[in-house]
């Protein structure tokens, strides 16, 4: 119930107050909570019902938090797709997660119709289909009559979220009620929100770090407020002419607001707190930002989808350029105990990198239907990172190098794995290796190092083309180069650090690797 007594409360205490508005549509927290619960009675009599999963295609939208809220109230778990996603990978993560219900936005409607098999015969909800739609949500909402709250305990499942997987493959990371609750306790906190602020989902709302801002403001009572895709000049003119105070994004948005031709710091004025993170930023792009934003509090956060995302906050007065703490991810949020641990399993010293191992009550219960890939990564409670890091003496966390081999392209995660298999098959690729190297605007880019086949040949942009069609565009190789044979170790693993060495300057790469 935990989360769906924060929408109790607004409704009764905050009646009037706004909960949402976007493209016009406005709506107080007693109308919110009013559709939610019509909505999720449509849906239970579409077959929903306590553990079902409901899966939600589409870009940012009042329509998708009422959905979220909705599967919430009956007990269900929420499952979140990347817009970004393939046909396949949309096919696989529906699959997998063996959803019940979808929802989609009318733009990805075809899409969410290729990965939902209608033999299946599952229901897809369509947000803002329109008169035409049978199933749409408007009109759900207005023909059903309001259920109550399913009664559920704490450690039922919220939401299953689909982060990437170092086998090639996607795994969902399960979070309870208890999770989302606890972090959006703790970001509440930290991003100091209130029912005076007004929160902008600027950020993709199918990611947990969006996610877990979006129900830190549903806590507080602030209101939210929409734009469909991230792009720096409507961001800025939703900032400026709806007097926004809080908002959330990756590094590389940041840079892309700052660097704008619209930008000025006066259009960001109303902006109190922005909060950033979810990838590594070098140092020269938070000095852009702290210089271009200096009435801004910043916060600077660390976290993964594990942690449910939270792990880590840099308090804004020490994102100075100058403090030597500026480098830092800060010190741990107020839920979560972090240790770090050194290769021979003992806790690091001070100064003395090691593995991020963190535990919180708003922590994953395990990856959905992995258990070995689960046991890996939970050891006696606690959430090995994969991130390496060292503390210094007073407790701030610096990420130096990341153990899992991934990379983070303006903020999305991509394993290599996946990249590797799909290269592979390409008719002209003996061996191949991925790497992230860097990138002016994405912080990373996906970097192909191939070794071809006797007199083949390929281009980036064959390649590219070969894999787009098996994954998203942002996971597909940027650039190539080609070898006449990868440097292999002893137990015949390809040595990455080599290749990773040619394309990353010595010192001063935040994710050197
Ligand atoms: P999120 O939803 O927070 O983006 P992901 O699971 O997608 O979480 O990605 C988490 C990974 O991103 C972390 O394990 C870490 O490698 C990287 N990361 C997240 N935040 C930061 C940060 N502030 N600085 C450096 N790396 C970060």
């Amino acid at each position: 119930m935990l989360l769906n007594r924060m929408l109790m409360r607004n409704a009764r205490y905050r009646a009037r107050q706004t909960a949402t508005v976007d493209e016009g549509r406005v709506r107080t927290w007693a109308e919110f909570a009013e559709r939610v619960a019509r909505l999720a009675g449509a849906m239970r009599e579409l077959g929903v019902g306590v553990g079902d999963r409901v899966a939600a295609f589409g870009l940012n939208s009042d329509r998708y938090l009422e959905a979220q809220f909705a599967t919430w109230w009956l007990g269900a778990a929420w499952t979140p797709m990347n817009t970004r996603w393939s046909g396949e990978e949309n096919r696989l993560g529906i699959e997998d997660a063996e959803i019940s219900l979808a929802f989609t936005d009318l733009a990805m409607k075809p899409a969410t119709l290729a990965a939902v098999p209608e033999s299946k015969g599952l229901p897809v909800i369509v947000m803002g289909g329109g008169e035409d739609e049978q199933l749409d949500h408007d009109r759900l909402i207005e023909a059903s009559a309001p259920v109550d709250a399913a009664d559920i305990g704490e450690d039922v499942l919220a939401g299953v979220y689909f982060t990437g997987g170092t086998t090639g493959r996607s795994k969902g990371v399960m979070l309870t009620h208890k999770a989302v609750w606890c972090n959006s306790l703790a970001f509440q906190g930290v991003l100091g929100l209130t029912d005076r602020a007004s929160y902008l989902h600027a950020a993709p709302m199918f990611h947990l770090a969006d996610g877990a801002m979006s129900s830190a403001a549903v806590m507080a009572g602030s209101a939210h407020h929409f734009v469909a895709a991230f792009r720096p000049d409507i961001v800025l003119e939703a900032i400026r002419d709806r007097r926004l105070t809080h908002a959330l994004m990756v590094p590389t948005m940041i840079d892309m607001l700052v660097t704008a031709p619209s930008f000025s710091a006066e259009a960001l004025a109303p902006l109190e707190y922005l909060a950033f993170g979810g990838a590594p930023s070098t140092q020269a792009a938070q000095e852009r930002m702290i210089a271009a934003l200096p009435n801004v509090r910043l916060l600077h956060v660390y976290g993964q989808s594990e942690m449910g995302p939270g792990v880590s906050a840099l308090e804004p007065e020490r994102q100075k350029i100058g403090d030597p703490k500026m480098r830092s991810v800060g010190r741990p949020i107020a839920t979560v105990d972090v240790r770090i641990v050194g290769a021979d399993g003992r806790e690091a010293d001070v100064d003395e990198p090691g593995e991020i191992w963190a535990r919180s009550p708003g922590q994953m219960v395990g990856y959905w239907r992995r258990p070995e890939e689960t046991a890996q990564v939970m050891v006696d409670g606690w959430v090995r990172t994969g991130d390496i890091a060292y503390a210094d003496a007073d407790g701030y966390l610096y990420i130096c190098d990341r153990a899992k081999d991934m990379v983070i392209s303006g903020g999305e995660n991509v394993f290599s794995a996946e990249v590797e298999r799909v290269v592979s098959l390409h008719p002209a690729v003996a061996m191949c290796a991925i790497i992230g190297v860097p990138d002016p605007l994405y912080g990373e880019r996906v970097h192909a190092v191939l070794v071809l086949k006797d007199g083949a040949a390929v281009d980036q942009a064959e390649l590219y083309a070969h894999c787009r069609e098996h994954i998203a565009g942002y996971k597909c190789p940027r650039s190539i180069e080609v070898l006449d044979a990868l440097p292999i170790s002893g137990p015949g693993k390809v040595q990455k650090e080599t290749l990773r060495a040619a394309h990353w300057p010595k010192a001063g790469a935040v994710a050197a690797h």
